[in-house]
């Protein structure tokens, strides 16, 4: 299992630890959203659903074909609000076998998941300004994060920057345009590398649009989700530009 990292600052509040739950989950639906991507939501077959934080993930664990029990990792894509079960957003990787396990996952079925686990949630007191950095599934736990704080009424400004190649892989596209547009302190800045002429939007990494937003850095938490490479340079250029190492936070996928 791959590990989570969080980098935790001292002047911050940890959320309170949620009880941890190993339990069956029924799939509700399964949707491919984008290309390689699908969003799944599960039902807890004893009705009784965890209380765990935005930015929490659960722990799922699978029989693969030779007989070996794995377990792999996904980022709550549903916001603790929704009762009913969780949702998760996954994409599909080449070669390796959960995550095409879920994806070909059919309503009805069944799955066992530990759950919630990791101390990627939100920090309070929030800054002026909280940005979240992330790309592919990376945005997982964003959703869930920028719904509740939304749905609380927070004033503090919130960006999310998501990276990706093409228009059609933008994750929730309408949804997060819904976000932005039902709230004026939410900024949706998705940001592509590999767009035609059409795209209007942001463009290259997501480096060069966080890039635009550093000016004064003591104003801001700066979250960051996805793979290692995407998930240091974005920490890197954040500390070099005046952002304190203890108001960044990532979690790493690989
Ligand atoms: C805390 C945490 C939360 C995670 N949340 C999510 C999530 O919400 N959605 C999601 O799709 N994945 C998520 N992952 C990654 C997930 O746990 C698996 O690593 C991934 O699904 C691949 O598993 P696999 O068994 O199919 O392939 P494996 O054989 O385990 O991995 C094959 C290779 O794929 C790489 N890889 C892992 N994740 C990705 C990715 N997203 N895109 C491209 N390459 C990748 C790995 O580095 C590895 O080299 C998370 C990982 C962690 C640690």
């Amino acid at each position: 299992m791959a590990e989570a990292s969080v980098q935790t600052g001292t002047t911050v509040q940890a959320a309170p630890r949620r009880r941890v739950t190993r339990g069956e989950y029924v799939v509700a639906f399964n949707e491919e959203t984008n290309p390689d991507v699908n969003v799944l939501r599960f039902n807890p077959t004893n009705g009784q659903m965890f209380d765990f934080d935005a930015g929490q993930f659960v722990s799922v664990s699978a029989v693969k074909p030779d007989g070996k029990r794995i377990a792999r990792d996904y980022s709550i894509f549903s916001p603790p609000a929704f009762r009913d079960g969780f949702e998760l957003c996954v994409k599909r990787v080449q070669g390796g076998f959960m995550s095409n396990y879920l994806c070909d996952l059919k309503k009805g079925d069944k799955i066992n998941a530990i759950g919630p686990m990791g101390a990627f949630t939100i920090r309070k007191p929030l800054p002026p300004e909280i940005f979240f950095v992330s790309t592919g599934t990376g945005v997982a736990p964003f959703r869930a994060m920028a719904e509740t704080l939304l749905s609380q009424g927070v004033k503090e400004q919130i960006y999310l920057i998501f990276g990706t190649r093409h228009p059609e892989d933008i994750i929730y596209r309408s949804y997060f345009e819904e976000l932005e547009s039902k709230y004026e302190n939410f900024h949706y800045l998705p940001t592509l590398s590999r767009a035609d002429d059409t795209w209007k939007g942001h463009r290259g990494h997501v480096q060069e649009t966080l890039k635009k937003y550093l000016q004064d850095p003591a104003q801001k938490d700066i979250y960051i989700c996805g793979l290692q490479i995407m998930v240091d340079q974005v920490k890197d250029l954040a500390v070099s530009s005046g952002v304190s190492p203890n108001h960044v936070y990532y979690e790493r996928y690989d």
